[in-house]
């Protein structure tokens, strides 16, 4: 797989926060263990550099890399690298290093799982080699009330900010789980429910319909002659002729109905709780307001359907069987001429008396 530019750059932002803030928290901690080591200068401006300029460093170096993850990933292995180091600088002092090394480990966990972890620990292993070599190994058991309360900031403050930022990246990833949700259930072009999403709502409407013995149907919408009309008018018209049908489904139907985009030209109702003579009138009404609408762009152009409806019926074994009865009243409707509403009830197809010209 090739990898995506600017991947990475979002998590190199967070922790541009989280590094500027653990390691100038980090540098009170350290300084107060190491300067009265009297340390050389080159340790002190060492010190300085790794709490104030690093962090900015290091995302300015992440920002312009072509492969930002990787660039965070490096910059975290020196983070843990030279809590290391500081460690064996601060010759061990228990609470310094305590804090160092754990602060850095809650960040490599939460940042990337185990994997960052033992990556970071091998890092600061590393580092706490080069510092036994570099100074001489000495142990420094206690820990003075100074030392103690430098160390405080870093280990109240930084679990809270990383805290705080762990969860507004779990608010924001269940946001983008919902919204990808409620589009991989959408029409794209309709804005309705699409096929799958559709046929779980009717999964759904079948179960209650049999649980509560309450009735209910449900319509198949065709458009008649779509074909032609791509053909004729083009597929943009074609299009608008189905924003304009969707459309008209919102307007036209009460809260609780269900519309979808079955495919292609075809589209699905769900109708709960209504008598079928009822549902009945409603697509038939909605059957002549559609026919009735004008096209702007192409003034020519009408547009009739052909809708087959179905009634729930407590005989039916599964929904699929109840789709059955809808799609052979569509059937029926497309083979006695369209434009024109045909239902089935009680294992029979109907022609419907209303409004059929
Ligand atoms: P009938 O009256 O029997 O329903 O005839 P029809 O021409 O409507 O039926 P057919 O199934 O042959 O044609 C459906 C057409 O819908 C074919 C396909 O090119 C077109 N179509 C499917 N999806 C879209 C779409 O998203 N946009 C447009 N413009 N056309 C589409
Ligand atoms: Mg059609």
């Amino acid at each position: 797989m090739q990898p995506v530019a600017g991947k990475g750059l979002s998590m190199a932002r967070r922790l541009y926060t989280s590094r500027s803030l653990g390691l100038v928290l980090g540098l009170l901690c350290v300084g107060a263990a190491l300067l009265p080591l009297k340390p050389p200068v080159w340790l002190v401006a060492l010190m300085l550099f790794n709490g104030l300029v690093w962090p900015h460093l290091a995302y300015q170096w992440t920002r312009r890399s072509a492969q930002p993850y990787r660039a965070e990933y490096r910059n975290l292995l020196i983070d843990s690298f030279m809590g290391g180091f500081w460690v064996a600088a601060m010759q061990f002092n228990p609470l310094p290093s305590v804090a160092t090394l754990s602060m850095m480990a809650m960040n490599n966990v939460a940042i990337g799982g185990v994997r960052f972890l033992l990556a970071g620990l091998m890092a600061q292993s590393l580092g706490l080699g080069l510092g036994l070599l570099l100074f001489f190994p000495a142990f420094i058991p206690p820990t003075s009330p100074l030392q103690l309360y430098a160390c405080l900031p870093l280990l109240t403050f930084y679990p809270l900010a990383l805290g705080w930022i762990c969860f507004r990246q779990t608010h924001a990833l269940g946001k983008s789980k919902r919204e990808l949700l409620a589009l991989s259930r959408t029409d794209s072009l309709t804005g309705l429910l699409n096929h799958g999403a559709w046929k779980d709502a009717l999964e759904i409407e079948f179960q209650r319909c049999q649980r509560q013995q309450a009735g209910g149907a449900i319509a198949l919408i065709d458009i008649d002659h779509f074909k032609s009309i791509n053909d004729t008018y083009g597929h943009v018209a074609g299009d608008i002729v189905l924003r304009q049908l969707s459309k008209i489904l919102k307007q036209n139907l009460r809260a609780t109905d269900v519309a979808g985009r079955y495919g292609g030209d075809e589209f699905c109702v769900i109708l709960p709780d209504v008598p079928l003579a009822h549902a009945v009138q409603a697509m038939d009404a909605l059957r002549d307001r559609f026919s009735g609408l004008g096209y702007e762009q192409s003034p020519a152009l009408q547009v009739s359907l052909s809708i087959g409806l179905a009634a729930f019926n407590p005989m039916h074994s599964d929904a699929t069987q109840w789709l059955s009865d809808a799609d052979l009243a569509l059937y029926a409707a497309k083979t006695t001429g369209r434009n024109r509403v045909i239902c089935h009830a009680d294992g029979l197809v109907q022609r419907v008396a209303v409004g059929v010209p």
